[in-house]
C-alpha cells in the first residue's frame, strides 16, 4: 500500500485535508501513526451535498487492516498508559492550540462534505474544542479517593485506571465536535483508540487525527478505520476493544449496544430525538419565536438537539409569525456567507424528510410553509430543504413519532403546562426538551417532571458544556455512562481499590479463617 507521509506542520487553509496533495481522493486509514491507503478496491463516494461533487472516497478498510489498528492500538496501550497524566494533558494543550489554528481549514472541510453553515461548522469544531480543553485538566478528573485507617493500620484508596483500546462510531452530523467527545477523553484518560468516522464526512476527524499526531500524539494511540456496518461489527466483535462509543440512530445504536455489550463491553449509545419546545403564553415572545426558528431550522434540522416540535400551551397565534420569520430565512450552499441554512446530508434523506411531510399532510396537518420544491439558483443540484412548517400535528401521526431530522418544525397544542408535560413525556425519545415561561413555578414544574436527558429553561438547545455531561432518556440514550463530564472519565477508566497495611504485626496474633472485620 501506498505510504502517505504527514504533511508538514504548515497546514494551508483549503478544505484539502493533507493526505490531498497526494493527488489522492481516497481517504487513507490511520494505523500505527501512518496514514496508509486501504488496500481494498471497494470506496464509497463523499459527495458535498450542495453540488454532488465527488470531495473524496472513503474506503471500506479490509479486515486485515482492521486487525492491524487494534493491534498497533493494543500495542501503543503498554507504554501509554504509562506515560505520566502530565505529558498525556500537555499533548491536549498542544491539540487545542492546533484546533484553533486550524479552525477555518476544519470548518471548511464540514461546510464541504456535511453542507452547513461556515459558521454553523465553526460551532461545530469550537464545542469539540472545549471537550479538548475539559481534557487538558485531566490528572484532577481521573483522581482517586483514599481512606486511611479503614481498620487499624489499613489504608484503602483507589486509582482509575484506562481500559484498555477503546473505540468510537460516529454519525454525520456534527464530523468535528462528536469525534472529539471521544478520542480526547479516552486517551488522556491512558487508553488507546479505533474511530470509525461517518462514512458520510470523514475529513474533520482525519484532519484532527493529523493535529493530534503533530501534537504530539504517539504511534497507536489513535487510530482509524473506514467503512460501515462490517466494520462496526468487527468493533463490536473484537475482544480486545473494551469500550464502544456511539453517535447515531437507534437502528445503529440498539443493534451496536447489544452486540457489543454482549461481547462484554462497555456501550455508550446515544441515540435519536424528537425534541420539544413547549411555549407558555407569559414567554418573551420575540425572543421565543427567534430561538424556535433558530433551533428548528439552524443545520437545516440535523441537531440531535435540534427542536423540532413546539407545543404552543393555550395560543395558536404565534403559528403565523413563525412562518413570517421562517420564511426570511436563506437556504443556500454553507460556504455563502448569507446562507441561514445549507442542504441535508443527502438525496436520500431529502426524500425521506419529503415523504414524512407529505405523510403528516395526508395524516391532517396544515402545512404553514413548504420548502419542499426550493431550487437554490446555481446549485439546482444540491440537496436543500427549505423551512417547513405544519401544524395541527398530533400525536399517533407518523411525522409525530418519527425523527425527521431536516428542516422541519412542527406545531401542536396543549390547552394547559400539565398536557403539554404528558405530549413530551409519551414520546419514545428524550433527549432534550426546552420551556418558554416566565413563570419560575412553572419552569421548575417542568424540569422536574420533564422525562429528557437536556433541560432547557428559555435555552432552546441546552447542550452542556463539557464539565457536565450530554446525557439522553428513554429512547435516546443506551447505556449508563454519559459522554465527557465526570461521567465520561467513569466511562473511560475501572476503578482498582488499593488496601494496604503498614503496621508491626505481633507475631502471637496467630491464625482467623473468619472474614476479615475492621479491628
Ligand atoms: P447512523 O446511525 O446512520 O450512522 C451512525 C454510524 O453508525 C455511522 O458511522 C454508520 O456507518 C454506522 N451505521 C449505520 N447503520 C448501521 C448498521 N445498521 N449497523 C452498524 N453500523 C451502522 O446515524 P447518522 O444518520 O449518521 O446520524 C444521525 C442520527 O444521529 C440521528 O438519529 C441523530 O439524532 C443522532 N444523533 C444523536 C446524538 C446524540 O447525542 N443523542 C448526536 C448526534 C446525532
Amino acid at each position: 500500500p501506498r505510504i502517505f507521509a504527514l504533511a508538514n506542520s504548515q497546514f494551508s487553509t483549503a478544505a484539502e485535508p493533507s493526505w490531498r496533495h497526494g493527488n489522492s481522493l481516497r481517504v487513507p486509514n490511520l494505523i500505527g501513526g501512518r496514514f496508509v491507503d486501504s488496500e481494498s478496491s471497494d470506496s464509497i463516494d463523499v459527495l458535498n451535498p450542495a453540488t454532488q461533487e465527488v470531495v473524496s472516497q472513503v474506503p471500506l478498510t479490509t479486515n486485515d487492516e482492521f486487525k492491524s489498528a487494534v493491534s498497533a492500538a493494543k500495542q501503543a496501550f503498554s507504554s501509554w498508559r504509562n506515560t505520566p497524566i502530565t505529558a498525556r494533558q500537555r499533548i491536549m494543550f498542544k491539540l487545542q492550540d492546533l484546533i484553533r489554528k486550524n479552525m477555518d481549514k476544519l470548518a471548511l472541510n464540514i461546510t464541504t462534505e456535511q453542507g452547513k453553515t461556515l459558521k454553523d461548522a465553526q460551532g461545530d469544531v469550537f464545542r469539540g474544542l472545549e471537550v479538548v480543553e475539559h481534557a487538558c485538566g485531566m490528572a484532577t478528573l481521573q483522581m482517586g479517593e483514599y481512606v486511611s485507617n479503614v481498620s487499624s493500620g489499613i489504608d484503602t484508596y483507589s486509582i482509575r485506571e484506562p481500559l484498555g483500546v477503546c473505540s468510537g462510531i460516529c454519525p454525520f452530523n456534527f464530523p468535528a465536535m462528536i469525534p472529539l467527545w471521544m478520542f480526547p477523553v479516552a486517551v488522556t484518560c491512558g487508553n488507546t483508540f479505533v474511530l470509525k468516522p461517518s462514512e458520510k464526512d470523514p475529513g474533520a476527524s482525519m484532519i484532527l487525527a493529523e493535529l493530534a499526531v503533530e501534537a504530539g500524539l504517539p504511534n497507536g494511540v489513535l487510530n482509524i478505520v473506514h467503512g460501515t456496518n462490517d466494520i462496526v461489527n468487527a468493533i463490536c466483535d473484537d475482544d480486545d476493544i473494551k469500550a464502544v462509543s456511539f453517535v447515531g440512530s437507534n437502528t445503529a445504536g440498539m443493534h451496536i449496544y447489544g452486540r457489543a455489550s454482549a461481547r462484554g463491553k462497555r456501550v455508550q449509545s446515544n441515540m435519536g430525538a424528537k425534541n420539544h419546545g413547549v411555549v407558555l403564553h407569559d414567554a418573551n415572545v420575540d425572543a421565543t419565536l427567534n430561538a424556535l426558528v433558530a433551533a428548528g431550522f439552524g443545520a437545516a434540522g440535523q441537531r440531535c438537539m435540534a427542536l423540532s416540535t413546539v407545543v404552543f400551551v393555550g395560543d395558536s397565534k404565534s403559528e403565523e409569525k413563525l412562518v413570517e420569520r421562517a420564511k426570511a430565512l436563506k437556504v443556500n450552499i454553507g460556504t455563502d456567507p448569507e446562507a441561514d441554512l445549507g442542504p441535508v446530508i443527502s438525496k436520500q434523506a431529502k426524500e425521506r424528510i419529503c415523504k414524512l411531510v407529505q405523510s403528516g399532510i395526508n395524516s391532517g396537518a396544515k402545512v404553514l410553509l413548504d420548502g419542499r420544491a426550493i431550487k437554490v439558483p446555481g446549485y439546482e443540484q444540491g440537496n436543500f430543504v427549505g423551512p417547513t412548517i405544519l401544524s395541527d400535528v398530533t400525536a399517533d401521526m407518523e411525522c409525530y413519532k418519527e425523527e425527521i431530522f431536516g428542516p422541519v418544525l412542527i406545531c401542536m397544542k396543549a390547552d394547559s403546562l400539565e398536557e403539554a408535560i404528558n405530549i413530551v413525556n409519551r414520546n419514545k425519545y428524550g433527549n432534550g426538551a426546552a420551556l418558554f415561561t416566565t413563570s419560575g413555578v412553572a419552569a421548575r414544574k417542568f424540569q422536574t417532571e420533564i422525562e429528557a436527558g437536556q433541560v432547557g429553561i428559555n435555552v432552546p438547545i441546552p447542550v452542556p458544556l463539557p464539565f457536565f455531561s450530554f446525557t439522553g432518556s428513554k429512547a435516546s440514550f443506551a447505556g449508563d455512562l454519559n459522554f465527557y463530564g465526570k461521567a465520561g472519565v467513569q466511562f473511560f477508566t475501572q476503578i482498582k481499590t488499593v488496601t494496604q497495611q503498614w503496621k508491626d504485626l505481633p507475631s502471637s496474633a496467630g491464625v482467623s479463617l473468619a472474614m476479615p472485620t475492621s479491628q
